[in-house]
């Protein structure tokens, strides 16, 4: 049996090159993070190998009682990186990811077609929260429930909570989704609560994106007034890729959320567990109970809000107008210049982002060439970065974009093909990129 460098170089010469590019770039991407080595090694190790369809004592397959071990030592874990009473919530460890994670939860509360509101993508929303364009639905969870989204108030970027309101009385949804992709905000979960339970729908966070700001309370905390809770486990958490379902124990609305669940996970819409994923995630949910853990997120906040004041003082526009957590999203629009040209100009000096759609791009083109992009502190914060090195971090994007608004000028028409085409040409590298 060999090492990877010799079973098969071509794969070791690819992850090579990927660490490299992760080594020299300035990582922003707001849902991404580094894990850490002792994750890493419970993600590479012979947990991979053993199937454990069921849950811990109630398997399918013989020679689980380590690996019952570990699920129920992760379980309990989760409960306590976020605080919980074991008594009043619950956790299912073994969704394969977020988008899993969210179709599972819809499954168990929701009859097909039952009615949805998640926060719209091109808003900061996620597409399995219900995203459809005026021409398709795009996501399997507004192709098999009626999906009616909410937006934010698009002069303040803010979600627009009367909105939501009046829509909710006016469309019965059975399930209201809080938590988003690219919201540099909270979200008010009393108030959400309140609708909720005014049509008699069922509340979900997604907290993806800021789990990890959650288990060190540096936000607020969802668990207090949500019934389910849905996250990844690597984006500011750092964990390894993967996902859990939180649940009340209690019955809500005459629904046992526990069994509903956990029978949607599996046999549900799952099979076996990754339980290299779980081995790394209890790992994961040890650290996320350190004070070391509380203090890094607590940078990741100070890091992002340091990032946000420069690119005001340097005269961008940002949704919301700041941030409260670890990403900002930068409106572009105003200078005449998109996120797809910005994103690509970043890329070519290893300054990794990306392009986002801004409240008020059309829905037809904003995938392709979205008026913003989007900054995240959590995978920088990881590798040491300050408020200080935040701040050249934000002038350095700065550089990029006044390059990209040069190159843009020098290209004849304004298709992104040409745009793309231009920046790999002699004629590109010729310019004189840095005098304005
Ligand atoms: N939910 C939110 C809020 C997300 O931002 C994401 C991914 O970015 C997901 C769910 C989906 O996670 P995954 O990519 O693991 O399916």
């Amino acid at each position: 049996d060999h090492g990877l460098s010799e079973a098969d170089p071509h794969v070791r010469t690819i992850i090579d090159k990927e660490k490299q590019r992760q080594f020299r770039s300035l990582e922003l991407i707001a849902s991404e993070n580094f894990t850490s080595r002792a994750v890493m090694e419970a993600v590479g190790s012979c947990l991979t190998n053993k199937y454990s369809e069921g849950l811990p004592g109630k398997r399918y397959y013989g020679g689980n009682e380590f690996i019952d071990e570990l699920e129920t030592l992760c379980q309990e874990r989760a409960l306590a990186a976020f605080h919980l009473d074991g008594k009043k919530w619950g956790v299912n460890v073994q969704p394969l990811s977020g988008s899993p994670a969210n179709f599972e939860v819809y499954t168990a509360l929701l009859n097909p077609h039952d009615r949805i509101m998640g926060l719209d993508l091109p808003h900061g929303g996620h597409l399995s929260h219900g995203f459809m364009t005026p021409k398709r639905r795009v996501s399997g969870t507004s192709i098999y429930f009626e999906s009616m989204p909410y937006r934010l108030d698009e002069s303040t970027g803010i979600v627009d909570y009367d909105m939501l309101e009046k829509t909710a009385n006016l469309f019965r949804p059975k399930l209201i989704i809080a938590g988003a992709s690219a919201y540099p905000r909270d979200f008010d979960y009393p108030r959400m609560r309140k609708i909720a339970d005014a049509v008699g729908a069922f509340l979900m966070m997604d907290m993806a994106h800021i789990s990890g700001l959650v288990a060190a309370s540096v936000v607020a905390d969802p668990f207090e007034y949500c019934d389910v809770v849905t996250t990844t486990t690597h984006k500011s958490l750092r964990g390894p890729r993967g996902g859990m379902i939180f649940f009340k124990r209690e019955p809500v609305l005459g629904v046992d959320l526990e069994s509903a669940v956990n029978n949607a996970v599996f046999p549900g819409l799952q099979g076996g567990p990754h339980n290299h994923t779980i081995g790394g995630l209890a790992v994961c949910l040890n650290y996320a109970q350190s004070p070391e853990f509380r203090a890094y997120q607590n940078t990741v906040v100070s890091n992002c809000r340091a990032l946000a004041n420069r690119l005001i003082e340097l005269g961008y526009k940002l949704v919301s107008g700041g941030t409260d957590n670890h990403l900002v999203l930068v409106d572009l629009r105003p200078l005449g210049i998109d996120g797809a040209r910005v994103e690509k100009i970043l890329d070519m000096a290893s300054i990794t982002l990306n392009k986002n759609s801004v409240p008020g791009d059309s829905c037809d083109k904003s995938a392709q060439v979205p008026g913003g992009i989007r900054i995240g502190s959590p995978a920088m914060t990881t590798r040491g970065f300050t408020e200080k090195e935040f701040i050249a971090t934000a002038d350095f994007i700065h550089e990029g974009v006044k390059i990209a608004l040069k190159a843009k000028r020098s290209v004849s028409g304004s298709k992104l093909q040409d745009f793309m085409k231009f920046i790999g040409s002699p004629d590109f590298a010729l310019m004189d990129l840095v005098s304005e």
